[in-house]
């Protein structure tokens, strides 16, 4: 499933000359309007179905994947990683972070890090914590930069395309990190129409890694996009909870986190009864 990359880089037979060494490797952040769209809590039914409208769109995307789920789906695993995506750390089993030690916090991740280096050969680069929440203990615990976001589709709760577009297309901007969650059929069912109309504003779809490439992130910090200037995430530094803003942004969750995120739950179809690809 490389097609798109190949078709851009060798029409059929005779063109084969150019297609050596220096053809464009995909957007400049530097340049181009970039977004990273990022999809959590999978993998799950609907996500190779995923992988086929990304690539239709040569978009890359982030998945942060739970650790749990990773050995029944190596495969798709393996197909995000050489299809050009992300694979991040949403710890084992979606506990809040908040809640547990820092040996357990440790463990969540460092098992959540095995199971997908396993499954790619390659270790992820950023964590997501559930429900975004997080504290002094987890900043000290997490050995590597955290990944908030700041355009929050809220798909879990409308479970409505229409509406995930609309959240995604309204509140995206250069730099944007969106939240959505890829154990959705609606969700899925939106990213066509997501894809097509940022296309039409002029975005290119990025992953994480490729979002921030050129700003350096600190273990235990947390960022929720990648616009300047660039400064960690305004999260609480104290145990006093902040007071909060009505806008349901990545920071509202240390005190609210279940506003946030759902506690990952089967969702139509278990991960391992896959179905037949909707007709499309
Ligand atoms: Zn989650």
């Amino acid at each position: 499933m490389l097609l798109a990359g190949g078709l851009l880089l060798a029409g059929p037979g005779a063109a084969s000359a150019d297609t050596s060494a220096d053809a464009p490797e995909g957007p400049d952040c530097s340049v181009d309007k970039c977004i990273a769209l990022t999809f959590d809590d999978g993998p799950g039914a609907y996500t190779d179905l995923l992988l086929d409208t990304l690539n239709e769109h040569e978009a890359a995307a982030t998945f942060y994947v739970l650790g749990s789920k990773v050995a029944d789906n190596t495969g798709t695993l393996q197909r995000m990683s050489a299809e050009g995506h992300e694979i991040g750390n949403h710890t084992w089993d979606h506990q809040d972070l908040t809640e547990l030690s820092s040996q357990e916090i440790q463990s969540e991740l460092q098992r959540t890090d095995q199971a997908i280096t396993r499954a790619t050969g390659e270790e992820p680069g950023t964590v997501r914590p559930p429900y975004g929440a997080l504290d002094q203990t987890v900043r000290q615990s997490v050995n590597q930069p955290m990944l908030l976001w700041d355009v929050d589709t809220r798909d879990w709760e409308s479970l409505d395309s229409a509406q995930v577009t609309d959240a995604a297309v309204q509140e995206a901007a250069e730099g944007s990190v969106l939240l959505f969650h890829d154990i959705h059929a609606s969700t899925v069912e939106a990213i066509p129409g997501v894809l097509q109309e940022l296309e039409k504003d002029g975005y290119e779809f990025v992953t994480v890694e490729q979002l921030f490439d050129g700003h350096s992130m600190e273990s235990g910090s947390a960022y929720s996009n990648a616009r300047g200037p660039f400064t960690e995430d305004p999260a609480p530094q104290t145990g006093a909870p902040a007071p909060r803003t009505e806008e349901p942004t990545a920071q509202a969750e240390d005190t609210a986190p279940n506003l946030q995120e759902p506690r990952p739950r089967p969702e139509g179809p278990a991960p391992q009864t896959q179905t037949e690809a909707p007709v499309r």
